[in-house]
């Protein structure tokens, strides 16, 4: 048994505890969360009486969900230039994912056991092959795989299916859902296998959205980059209309509202995107991957375009394809650096409980309450509980 205390605890279930403690079990179980203001709360000497107690500088909160990452990506590390755009950044990632095999599993141990170090203890991870089932197996990590499929030519929908079906299979028992990965590269007839088998299976599901604007264009106008792009691909989108609106306009139509779907990045949504999906009554869980909007497109979301909805707000890290590092910590502190507005407690809340609901975990994580397994982290290094370049994430349990 061991006993934390410090300045504060977040438990991320509404409660900020000043000079709070946890105490844990050997397999990081949660036994008390203490409030000293409750003396009648005061642990009984005797119940803990092995107790090992540290006294700490900082904010412990629960162990961090990253919604979004594609571990299957991280031999890409420091292999694509930043700044050029999402559709040169797609090419460099076509062009150089297929290596060879067991530099494509070491790097994603490696990547593994780094979001383990950096408090992470469950990731929402996209797949397009089984590549990583060896890692993720023998990980700590808990691993929901999405199992992610393009396809925007109609024709294909059938066989891109069958195949996303067979990669599922290798990865049971651990949770996986089949996933489209964004509304340029997945048709409607694609779209409409994958709520089938959502709605069969009630599974959620993770679409990269509006992570560029061209996106937008080509929903609304049939113009842009994207056209190009399918042109050298030797795709044929005649049969492709222009909606008059954009893209998250054009899928959210597509879903049911049986489904839990997390738009990731939301980089160019706007607010009638924003009140669209308010007025269709989906579950949206919106992924913020900040770090990876400005290494690919040196933008970022507009976030307070979300906040004020009681949305669901969940972070992710994307890969390291496309990021530094994979830690949530850093996620926050570029969205406390150019969203001042925003205060500990929800960023917190983004990066635990929010996740954990969404990949249906929240039972057992997310959360610092007694019975949970949720991972513990310390925050230190804030200035008035605000992040700061100097602020370190350190997993206690
Ligand atoms: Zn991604």
């Amino acid at each position: 048994m061991k006993k934390f205390t410090a300045d504060y605890v977040l438990t991320s279930n509404g409660n900020s505890i000043k000079n709070g403690s946890v105490i844990i079990d050997d397999k990081g179980k949660i036994l008390k969360v203490e409030n000293p203001e409750n003396l009648s709360e005061k642990p009984n000497q005797e119940t803990y009486a092995n107790l090992k107690a540290e006294k700490l500088s900082g904010v412990i909160c629960p162990g961090f969900i990253n919604t979004h990452c594609h571990l299957e990506l991280s031999h890409l590390k420091e292999k694509i230039p930043a700044g050029e755009g999402l559709i040169a950044f797609i090419k460099q990632v076509q062009k150089n994912r297929n290596a060879d095999e067991s530099a494509v599993i070491d790097a994603a141990a490696k990547a593994d056991e780094e979001m383990q170090q950096n408090g992470i203890v469950a990731v929402g991870d996209i797949s397009n092959s089984a590549v990583s089932v060896f890692v993720k197996t023998n990980s700590k990590l808990y691993y929901h795989n999405f199992i992610e499929v393009f396809g925007f030519d109609p024709k294909n929908a059938d066989a891109v299916f069958s195949n996303a079906l067979a990669i599922q299979e290798q990865f049971k028992p651990m949770a996986t859902s089949i996933t489209p990965h964004a509304a340029y590269s997945v048709s409607k007839e694609l779209f409409k296998l994958i709520r089938k088998e959502a709605e069969s299976k009630n599974s959620v599901l993770s679409i990269h959205n509006q992570e560029s604007d061209e996106e937008n264009k080509l929903y609304r106008y049939k113009q842009g980059s994207f056209l190009d792009f399918y042109d050298q691909l030797g795709l044929d989108i005649s049969y492709f209309k222009p909606q008059a609106r954009n893209s998250l306009q054009s899928v959210i139509p597509i879903l049911s509202n049986k489904q839990n779907v997390l738009m990731v990045h939301n980089t160019y949504t706007n607010m009638k995107d924003v009140y669209f999906t308010r007025r269709f009554d989906r579950k949206i869980s919106w992924c913020f991957c900040p770090e990876a909007n400005l290494y690919i497109e040196n933008a970022l979301p507009k976030v307070d375009l979300f906040t004020h909805h009681g949305f669901n707000i969940t972070l992710g890290t994307d890969s390291l394809a496309s990021n530094k590092s994979l830690c949530i910590l850093k996620e926050m502190r570029i969205l406390q650096e150019n969203f001042p507005f925003l205060e500990l407690e929800n960023l917190v809340e983004w990066g635990t409980i929010n996740g954990a609901k969404f990949l249906g975990i929240d039972r057992e994580k997310g959360s610092i309450e007694e019975g949970k397994t949720p991972g513990l982290n310390l925050i230190s290094g804030l200035d008035y509980l605000k992040i700061t370049p100097e602020t370190k994430v350190r997993k206690l349990a």
